[in-house]
């Protein structure tokens, strides 16, 4: 008998049997069961140590019979008197006084009258008997449940256990049933299954957990335990009748079968502890080793996938074969045809430029044990690719010949490649730095100041000092002075606002100054306070300087335009000022400031606008400047004439973008030649009163001599009615003749109007001749005018170009009568012609008066000049006549012809838009 079978022996409260007591000793009466029967079986005597145990059926009868002794069935044994019981063995079950009936065996034997029955303890036989049947049941269920459990496949594996569970429950009678396991974490155990019958209470439910207290029981050798002996199993089993089983491998108890609602004495007394640790083995066994397999095998997809995720893999080196082994990851993105090849074959995947390298390495980590930790290239064909990085790490595992090389290999082309094009980047970034008049510096947060703690590189070409050089402090000292306020304030900003932008000088290693601007960023801690500034310093010495001068060119020029005594202005293209100086204003009656936006055409007419406007469309980026005399009608006065001078302002496309203009006032100017014209006009119309005269007695004349007819006719009584019609109206033609005269001496004798009207010169030389003709034809002057057979425009006003042709054939008369004083034969004349082109309009005032003194040409249009006696000749004519001219854009001048002088008015034709 087993330690743990007399344990479990003593836990189902039994004893051990009594030894074997061999035949010829029956009759010692020190052991067993010795009864003195009568004939009818009645019990006379009792011996031996089991007859205090044995119980009375009806305690206290007289002569009771053997059967009174006895369980009900083992009364059937003995039906009958003792004689018929000779000869064989007797199997009674006799009542107990303490506890289960006593199986005891025996055999009759005559005694004189009476018969002897000795009975021996058979109960540890049977029990023997029934637990080695037990046993082998039991190792049938073990077998079965072990089957089950390892050839099911993982997923149906905890529905198996369950069925395993309840066929335990139904072969052992347990109301609840449950096998607890350590939980992943090895600190406490958790319902693993249970399995309970339908009218048991739940006790527990899968997954449960049931803290450590079985625990301390898994200290001791397997043992199965009751929460009656062991309160710690109180609290897995509420404090109902419970029994637990405990499983254990190499690591201790890893399991507990839990049985509740069970009081195992009475109900399994004839299974052994042995039993239901197999019991209990044979559904923890296969179970850990089936969850365990689980466990590995979703390392393995764990560790698979990951492996294809990183891009990695292990690899093992054998040394003694010169092969090498792969995870079939890492072959396969190798591309490789398998995971064991040789290792010069693995060497080859590798660039040649690392192959060597990664060659001495692994014979350093074979012979010394020195760890591997290379990054190398793989071989690519084509060189276009970008190259694939491996990091490999490798290290030898174990001593001497047991020695094992093992390793990853994971590809880091990624981070290669970032950290390629980053320090690309990087070294662009320092050059651009390096090149460019910006210094990056980050300055430290050292208890309220700032101290520099890195400039970029171009700190030293920028200002030719390092780092070394601006020890905490002495960078205040290289600021300007008078930005020192300022450099104080900025730090003070950046301190308090987090970020700030100021511009002050500092001084370089030469001691020149340099404006810098500086931005600057705090960057503050997860608390909040600063930690660093980070700021950049970009040298705008030269754009500060520039800016400066532009600032003064500008103030100079602005005290120019303002200063100047003349208009100056700049305007858009549809005349709408943009700027104007005082003196603009001033004519404008405005301020300076209220001129913007004002337009200039305001002042003008229709006609001027029209024609300002055209000429501003004559600009071209090719000739951007146009001059000329412009008309106004300022506010409270007559009219101003301004000489204005336009440049246009293009762009690329050469768009007329804006006008700046120069005025100057030029009407006083205007209004004394205005004046020397009449003056001139009136002068021409004194001179020309003697012709006048002659002009109107003409008419006079005539009418005289019609009247004195007509009254002759009358006193002699012959005045018919046709011969006085006839008269009056010649007497009413001589009246419109000179009233003719006179209307049109009153016109020219008008001032002439402002502005400038087109007409037709043909009107100005009618009117000429109407003044002239009659006085010229009785001085015996022959006119040749041919009318001229075309119709054109010029611009100006028909006056003055009349006074103008006046003065020419006044002139022309003068040198005709002069010539003739001392000539009577001479014949004078004066032809009157015009002509024209596609652009101007000539005409020409010829006679035969001998022409102008070669030496005095260039001088007769001077003012003042004459060659007539004082008294007659003004010298204004002429001068008059060229400002009239010109002011109309034409020209007159003068040569010698044939005969004479001759004279041309050429002008410039109105273009019909
Ligand atoms: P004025 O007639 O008062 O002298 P003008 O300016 O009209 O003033 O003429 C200037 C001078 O030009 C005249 O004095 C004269 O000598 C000369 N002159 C002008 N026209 C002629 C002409 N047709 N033939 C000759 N001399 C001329």
């Amino acid at each position: 008998m087993s330690a743990g079978d007399k344990l479990f022996g003593r836990l189902l409260n039994r004893h051990p049997p009594a030894p074997v007591v061999p035949p010829e000793a029956l009759r010692v009466q020190s052991f067993g069961l010795q009864i003195l029967l009568d004939a009818e079986g009645r019990v006379m005597q009792l011996s031996g140590p089991l007859r205090h145990l044995l119980a009375q059926q009806v305690p206290g009868a007289q002569s009771p019979q053997l059967h009174d002794f006895l369980l009900p069935h083992s009364g059937l044994i003995v039906e009958g008197s003792p004689a018929q019981w000779q000869g064989q063995a007797l199997d009674l079950d006799f009542y107990n006084l303490n506890g289960p009936p006593l199986h005891l065996r025996g055999w009759v034997q005559p005694q004189g009258e009476a018969w002897f029955l000795q009975l021996l303890d058979i109960g540890d036989l049977l029990l023997e008997r029934r637990q080695s049947r037990n046993r082998e049941q039991c190792q049938m269920l073990a077998l079965h449940i072990g089957e089950q459990l390892r050839l099911c496949s993982l997923s149906r594996l905890p529905e198996v256990l369950a069925e395993q569970l309840q066929s335990v429950a139904q072969r052992f009678h347990i109301p609840c049933i449950a096998l607890a396991l350590l939980d992943e974490q090895g600190q406490g155990w958790q319902i693993q299954q249970h399995s309970a019958a339908i009218d048991a209470p739940q006790l527990w439910h899968n997954g449960q957990r049931l803290g450590t207290g079985l625990d301390s029981l898994s200290g001791s050798a397997p043992q199965t335990l009751t929460p009656r002996e062991h309160p710690r199993l109180q609290d897995t089993f509420g404090n109902t009748e419970g029994f637990a089983v405990p499983y254990h491998d190499a690591q201790g108890v890893v399991a507990w079968l839990l049985c509740g609602f069970y009081p195992v004495k009475q109900r399994a007394a004839d299974i052994t502890e042995r039993d239901w640790l197999q019991v209990t083995a044979a559904l923890a066994g296969p179970l850990l080793e089936r969850l365990r397999e689980h466990r590995h095998q979703l390392q393995l997809e764990r560790l698979e996938s990951l492996q294809a995720l990183l891009g990695t893999g292990w690899w093992e080196v054998f040394s003694d074969s010169a092969e090498v082994q792969l995870a079939p990851s890492l072959a396969a993105s190798l591309n490789l045809g398998t995971a064991h090849l040789p290792l010069q074959h693995w060497l080859e995947q590798v660039h040649p430029a690392d192959r060597e390298e990664l060659r001495r390495r692994l014979q350093d980590l074979a012979d010394e044990g020195a760890p591997l930790m290379l990054c190398v290239r793989l071989y690519r064909a084509d060189v276009a690719l970008a190259p694939v990085w491996y990091r490999l790490q490798g290290q030898a595992l174990g001593l001497g010949k047991n020695r094992r090389l093992v390793g990853f290999m994971l590809d880091i082309s990624d981070i290669k490649n970032q950290q390629q094009s980053e320090a690309a980047a990087h070294a662009r970034l320092d050059n651009l730095i390096a090149s460019s008049p910006a210094v990056i510096y980050v300055q430290r947060y050292v208890e309220g100041a700032l101290q520099p703690t890195f400039f970029s590189d171009s700190l030293l070409p920028l200002m030719g000092w390092s780092l070394a050089d601006c020890a905490p402090g002495t960078l205040v000292d290289r600021v300007h002075p008078d930005d020192r306020d300022h450099y104080f304030e900025r730090t003070r900003q950046l301190l308090r606002e987090g970020a700030v932008r100021a511009r002050y000088r500092l001084r370089d290693s030469r001691g020149d100054y340099h404006w810098l601007l500086d931005e600057a960023k705090l960057l503050r801690d997860d608390l909040g306070m600063p930690v660093e500034a980070v700021g950049l310093w970009l040298d705008v010495t030269e754009a500060t300087l520039a800016a400066e001068q532009v600032k003064q060119s500008e103030e100079r020029y602005r005290i120019l335009v303002e200063d100047s005594p003349a208009m100056i202005c700049r305007y858009r293209p549809d005349l709408t000022l943009t700027f104007g100086n005082r003196p603009l204003a001033a004519y404008l009656e405005m301020t300076p400031e209220q001129l913007p936006g004002v337009n200039l055409g305001s002042w003008m007419s229709a006609e001027q606008r029209e024609a300002f406007s055209h000429r501003l469309t004559q600009l071209s980026p090719e000739f951007p400047v146009s001059t000329a005399e412009i008309n106004l009608q300022l506010p409270g006065r007559e009219h101003a004439w301004w000489v204005w001078s336009d440049r246009g302002v293009f762009d690329e496309q050469g768009h007329l973008l804006e006008i700046q203009a120069v005025g100057r006032d030029n009407t006083e100017v205007r209004r004394s030649q205005q004046q020397l014209t009449q003056s001139a006009k009136m002068a021409t119309l004194g001179e020309m009163a003697t012709g006048l005269a002659h002009e109107i007695n003409q008419p006079l004349n005539v009418m005289r001599m019609a009247i004195v007819n007509v009254l002759k006719r009358l006193s002699n009584g012959d005045a018919q009615v046709d011969y006085l019609t006839d008269k009056l109206t010649r007497i009413d033609a001589q009246v419109q003749r000179a009233a003719r005269v006179v209307d049109h001496m009153r016109v020219f004798g008008r001032r002439s109007e402002i502005e400038q009207h087109p007409f037709n010169p043909a009107q100005a030389i009618e009117g000429t001749l109407s003044l002239l003709s009659e006085g010229l034809r009785g001085k015996g002057v022959d006119l040749r005018v041919s009318e001229p057979g075309f119709e054109v425009q010029v611009r100006g006003h028909v006056d003055q170009l009349e006074q103008v042709l006046i003065n020419l054939m006044v002139n022309a008369r003068d040198a005709l009568l002069g010539k003739r004083e001392k000539d009577s034969q001479f014949n004078p004349w004066i032809a009157l012609y015009a002509e024209r082109d596609s652009h101007s309009v000539r005409l020409w005032v010829e006679d035969n008066g001998g022409g102008i003194d070669p030496r005095l040409l260039e001088r007769i249009f001077e003012p003042f000049f004459t060659t007539k006696p004082v008294g007659i000749g003004t010298g204004l004519g002429l001068s008059v006549s060229y400002g009239i001219v010109e002011n109309m854009g034409g020209k007159l001048s003068v040569r010698n012809g044939a005969e004479g002088a001759r004279f041309c008015i050429e002008l410039p034709l109105v273009v019909a838009d």
